[in-house]
């Protein structure tokens, strides 16, 4: 007997389920709420579209209650075979240092080559059909929109988070496990940046810079350490480094606080830096001490550093002392922001929490009390870090559950 397959969500996990299923034998369907399918893959990346990483450890780098889980699905799904599978459908791809990006730069043409298997499979794709309510009945599952209710033997719930919902992803998925019996852990947004306070952060806006991040909990205890390019904004900090941090923030309670110490000579010694130092202000001892900075800091962070380090912006070098130096490095090597937050949902780039896995299976991704209905990718409680790892457990999430939901 064919097994008739209805797939939730047409974004990377939900299209990956569909192909999986149907290249396995089954009639399959796609229900997308928006207009166009795969609205978030093309905002992936910068639009460029980090595909998955080829990081040996990548499986054990996932988060969440039951990161055991994520690792098993990964396994049987490996960066690997995501280059084999997108190879076949006839996709380029280019690898930065373990960073893959399709070699065309651009996330349409991972989103091209996927809708195009999908027609060449003959998988219907249903737009503009938001799922408000899922049940069973005579053995089959029931999937109602506002026009129709769809039959189906197995259903797939890939509706994504609540992160950016202007791309589709505005968590609906949620309640439909949830009427399903599944516990759902608060999402919380992730991989986003931190609101901190100072009023100088205005005169910052828009400087990039390359630093380690500390988060400290209570202002004293380093929880985790990140090195990267990190952007300064009227509101905080962001950035690579700062996202990867920012999970600690908006998963904490309300009532934790937190402090970012921010080395901005990384990774030079101290003794490289105050030499440098002692040797430019003895050449210009008529000059500002702003120029002695000139070749370590961006521009607008001098008079910030400056202040913050009790260095008058008319200090000229000749008054460069050894205690004002130890004092500008000191400003340097840890500078404190204190955190107030993260951003919301509409900003980060993925969602921690979600649908729990104790009900799933890691063999199939198949609800073990409720038949039939099989989950994949963002909805659940697994979140990685910045770099395709996201993307990678959207791919290895939809073929186990697309292959088993077929059979
Ligand atoms: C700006 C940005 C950049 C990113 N860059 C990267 C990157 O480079 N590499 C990486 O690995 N990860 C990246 N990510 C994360 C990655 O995009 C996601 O983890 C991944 O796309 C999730 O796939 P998904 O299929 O689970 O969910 P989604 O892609 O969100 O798809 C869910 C789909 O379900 C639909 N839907 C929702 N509810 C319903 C409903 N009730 N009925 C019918 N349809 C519904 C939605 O419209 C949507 O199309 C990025 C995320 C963002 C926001």
């Amino acid at each position: 007997m064919v097994k008739h397959v209805l797939v939730a969500g047409a974004g990377a996990s939900g299209l990956m389920a569909a192909i999986t299923a149907a290249r396995s034998g089954a009639k399959v369907t796609i229900l997308e709420a928006m207009d166009r399918p795969g609205r978030k893959l093309l905002v992936t990346g910068n639009g460029r579209c980090n595909l998955t990483n080829l990081d040996p450890r990548l499986s054990s780098a996932y988060h969440g209650a039951d990161p055991v889980f994520a690792k098993s699905v990964i396994e049987q799904f490996p960066p690997e075979k995501t280059l084999d599978f997108f190879h076949e459908l006839g996709l380029l791809t280019t690898d930065r240092s373990g960073y893959v990006y399709p070699y065309t730069n651009q996330a349409s043409s991972v989103l091209e080559v996927l809708l195009t298997e999908v027609r060449r499979l003959k998988i219907k794709v249903k737009l503009s059909e938001k799922i408000e309510r899922i049940f069973r009945e005579e053995g089959q599952w029931k999937v109602q929109t506002a026009t129709w209710t769809y039959p189906c033997d197995s259903l797939i719930l890939c509706c994504g988070s609540k992160c950016m919902p202007q791309t589709g992803s505005d968590g609906s998925g949620y309640a439909l496990a949830a009427s399903a019996g599944l516990s759902v852990h608060t999402p919380s947004p992730a991989l986003t940046p931190l609101l901190c306070e100072g009023k100088f952060l205005s005169s910052l806006a828009g400087v990039r810079c390359h630093a380690r991040v500390t988060l400290l909990r209570g202002r004293e205890v380093p929880v985790a350490s990140e090195c990267g390019e990190l952007q300064w904004t009227k509101y905080g900090i962001s950035g690579i480094a700062v996202f990867q941090l920012s999970r600690h923030v908006s998963c904490a309670s309300k009532s934790e606080r937190f402090a970012a110490e921010i080395d901005l000579l990384d990774p030079y010694l101290d003794d490289e830096v105050l030499s440098m130092l002692r040797t430019r202000a003895l050449a210009l001892q008529q000059e500002k001490v702003a120029a002695v900075l000139r070749g370590i800091l961006p521009e607008k962070l001098i008079p910030v550093i400056q202040e913050k380090a009790g260095i008058p912006v008319k200090m000229t070098c000749a008054a460069l002392d050894e205690k004002s130096m130890d004092a500008l490095l000191h400003t340097c090597r840890a500078f404190r922001l204190t955190i107030t937050g993260t951003k919301d949902f509409d900003t980060c780039q993925v969602c921690a929490g979600g649908v729990g896995l104790s009900a799933l299976s890691p063999e199939t991704m198949e609800c073990r009390s409720v038949p039939g209905l099989y989950f994949a990718g963002e909805l659940l409680d697994v979140d990685g870090p910045c770099g395709g790892y996201n993307l990678q457990w959207a791919w290895s999430s939809g073929y186990v559950a697309g292959r088993h939901a077929a059979i």
